[in-house]
């Protein structure tokens, strides 16, 4: 740390994100990446984008927003594209938060919310989950605070119904209500119809799950034209060029590419069900995921003890300390082989007594 850092920063406790080891080559569950390469168009059309980067990308990612608003049934004034979904989350916390308007989120979620809390010094609460570590809607009625809910969320992978993110945003007019939906395509239901109704709804995703382009860096918010506008503020005022030409280029082609995406999440979700089953019949807790990943522990095990296991055996899963989890391990779903080589490496593990 430097003399020159500004105070406030001093105590950050920055993000950590998983790990990316180049020591050796894993079986890499570990990020919630997919197991399957970009599409034949995207691959395509970063290649044909190369020869234009000496000139600067679209700042209003206009043909990405086009097909987007075509895709999606919106106008592209609805639409806001970020280096990331992460960087989406992190515009609207600057834009939305202040001393006067903090953050909530539930307690155990993705870990960056707490983060940019603390990066603008922001007064937030850490809704507890429920014991069995569903949210209920009824906890964020007047909290009087801008509201983030990872859906499905992370790492549980449980899903809010439409039903219950329609009572948060009812009971939350006056807050802004953000709904991450970085693992929607794995068997949810999106509440992007509901940004018609609600002046007060955030609709976020991401390219770097179910569209294969976690390296690409773009996600997207939804939102009516005002807030979009806001997000907008915040972008001209850092970054005017936060998308670069090759992954606008790739983002447009992933969005014409659907039904390959389609199909790599249909096998996802058949994979996770093998998962979910395989871990199930060896005596595992496997929380009902919607996501490309389950969340799973065993009795016989720590979550720590188990990682570290599989880590020997060339297998990266993601394990939390905190204590209210850290019992558990999150796995992401990859191909129908390497969910069958993580099954036979925990049936060895636990046959061995968790060594
Ligand atoms: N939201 C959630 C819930 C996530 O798990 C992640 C992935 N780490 C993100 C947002 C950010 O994803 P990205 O920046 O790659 O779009």
């Amino acid at each position: 740390m430097s003399r020159f850092l500004r105070k406030a920063f001093e105590t950050l406790d920055v993000y950590v994100p998983g790990e990316q080891p180049r020591d050796k080559k894993y079986i890499k569950l570990n990020t919630n990446e997919s197991p399957f390469p970009p599409s034949r168009e995207v691959l395509d059309a970063v290649a044909a984008e190369a020869a234009s980067l000496q000139l600067y990308s679209d700042p209003e990612c206009t043909a990405l927003r086009q097909t987007a608003a075509e895709q999606f049934g919106l106008q592209p004034e609805n639409i806001f594209c970020g280096n990331g979904s992460d960087e989406v989350l992190n515009f609207a916390f600057m834009a939305f938060c202040d001393e006067s308007k903090g953050m909530a989120f539930p307690a155990i979620s993705y870990g960056f919310y707490p983060v940019f809390g603390d990066l603008y010094g922001l007064d937030c609460t850490a809704v507890p989950l429920c014991g069995n570590f569903t949210i209920d809607p009824a906890d964020y009625f007047g909290l009087n605070k801008n509201i983030v809910i990872a859906n499905p969320n992370a790492p549980t992978g449980l899903l809010l119904g439409i039903e219950q993110i329609r009572a948060i945003l009812d009971n939350n007019r006056s807050n802004l209500v953000i709904i991450d939906e970085a693992y929607i395509d794995f068997g949810g239901k999106s509440c992007l119809p509901l940004i018609a109704e609600y002046d007060n709804l955030l609709v976020v995703q991401t390219f770097s799950k179910s569209r294969s382009l976690a390296g690409a860096r773009l996600g997207f918010g939804f939102a009516q034209p005002e807030i979009i506008a806001d997000l907008n503020r915040v972008k001209y005022s850092t970054n005017p060029y936060n998308i670069n030409r090759e992954t606008l280029a790739a983002g447009e082609a992933a969005l014409r590419s659907q039904s390959y995406y389609d199909a790599n999440c249909r096998t996802i979700m058949d994979n996770r069900d093998y998962t979910t089953e395989a871990l199930r019949a060896l005596g595992f807790e496997v929380l009902p995921s919607k996501a490309n990943f389950i969340f799973a522990r065993h009795s016989a095990i720590g979550g720590n003890e188990l990682y570290l296991s599989l880590k020997e055996k060339g297998i990266l899963v993601r394990h939390f300390s905190r204590p209210e989890i850290s019992d558990f391990v999150r796995i992401t779903i990859g191909t129908l082989a390497q969910m069958q080589t993580l099954v036979d490496a925990v049936r060895l593990i636990l046959s061995q007594g968790g060594n």
